[in-house]
């Protein structure tokens, strides 16, 4: 399996491929980036899950590197590349098949095309990631970036609707409280239900509730094991399923100012993501939109983008309370203060970590 690191090589690693992004004549790179660690930093052990994909960057056509069926594996996982006909295993070779499905990946993450396993990609590769497919039925307009899952499944329950959820009475967490969790789950929800005609209301009866959410370690019998900090982070199922599944080994957070770890993951900004997957929306392409399929830790991104606003309307219709004019200024004053941020840390370098969240069709 694959080799487990520190987040400080991580970090590493990113700030390594960042300051490599000019175009360095095509070669392979078959040593792992080399890090230095202190001791503070072997107390904070995590799962590298695909950092060993380093190891390919600026690979092309034609290239032959040992291990790459591992990375074949990786994007036939999401969604990108089929199993081979002619042999049982994917082979070690870059081959044209290959370098189809990594242009297909590169615009569905709004990455620059190169069909090159470039340091933007490999960045992308790394990263976390919702472990949900990226395979969906994109909206019909061009210029929209949404994409539903296979069939365009909906909630069907009348107008208005009103959905229940609620957690499971075993498979919660100790790190975060639950009026903490609930607070969290309560504002997640209700920024979907302020754009839709939908609602959704909490329950304790968890074996009627329409979404049930819970946390899980490892293998927990739905086929999609979890994989240990950071990588993937959580998955959900699309509608009418309602399952809501988040790894239960993160470090998740309410609060970044209290929980000083580096490997801290916003809940509510996973909740946000999650609960789209729910409601039927795929992932979007857009990387401010909360349904692209990444988020680096100790980021919050909660805010719905015009792109998520867009494709959840497309699949239930307008709140009747709701105007895009009030997003936009919602926007503007978000976008106000992160350029005000930007500007005080304008040196240092956004590392583009992924969260990822995996989701099933039902
Ligand atoms: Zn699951
Ligand atoms: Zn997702």
């Amino acid at each position: 399996m694959f080799p487990f690191f520190r987040y400080f090589n991580f970090l590493f690693l990113c700030i390594t491929l960042f300051l490599s992004r000019p175009c360095f004549p095509a070669r392979i790179v078959s040593e792992p980036v080399t890090v230095v660690t202190t001791e503070t930093e072997k107390t904070e052990t995590h799962n590298a899950t695909w950092h060993d994909f380093s190891k390919f960057l600026h690979a092309e056509r034609g290239s032959h590197v040992s291990g790459m069926s591992e990375l074949k594996k990786y994007f036939h996982r999401f969604g990108y590349l089929s199993l081979p006909e002619t042999t049982p295993n994917f082979t070690d070779t870059f081959d044209s098949q290959f370098e189809s499905a990594l242009v297909h990946y590169q615009k569905r993450l709004g990455l620059p095309v190169t069909g090159k396993l470039d340091s933007d990609t490999i960045l992308a590769i790394v990263a976390p990631r919702c472990g949900v497919s990226d395979a969906a039925t994109h909206g019909v307009h061009a210029t929209r970036r949404y994409a539903y899952f296979n069939g365009k499944p909906r909630w069907t329950r009348g107008v208005p609707m009103t959905l229940t959820y609620a957690f499971s009475p075993y498979n919660m967490i100790d790190r975060v409280s639950m009026p903490e969790i609930r607070a969290v789950f309560e504002r997640a929800f209700r920024r979907w239900a302020s754009v839709i005609p939908v609602s959704f209301q909490e329950t304790a009866e968890y074996d009627k509730a329409d979404i049930t959410i819970g946390f899980f370690l490892g293998d927990h019998g739905d086929g999609e094991p979890f994989d240990g900090v950071l990588g993937v982070l959580a998955h959900a199922f699309s509608p009418q399923n309602g399952r809501f599944h988040l790894d239960a080994a993160e470090t998740w957070s309410v609060d970044f100012e209290r929980d000083q770890s580096r490997v801290a993951v916003d809940l509510e900004s996973v909740a946000t993501h999650e609960i789209g997957h729910v409601l039927g929306l795929g992932h979007s392409s857009v990387k401010e939109a909360v349904m692209y399929p990444s988020l680096s830790p100790r980021r919050k991104k909660v805010d719905l983008q015009i792109d998520d606003v867009e494709g959840v309307q497309a699949l239930y219709g307008s709140n009747p309370n709701f105007t895009f004019s009030s997003l936009l200024q919602s926007q503007n004053s978000f976008n106000l203060a992160v350029g005000l941020q930007a500007g005080l840390s304008k040196w240092i370098p956004s590392l583009p970590l992924t969260l990822f969240i995996l989701f099933f069709s039902a």
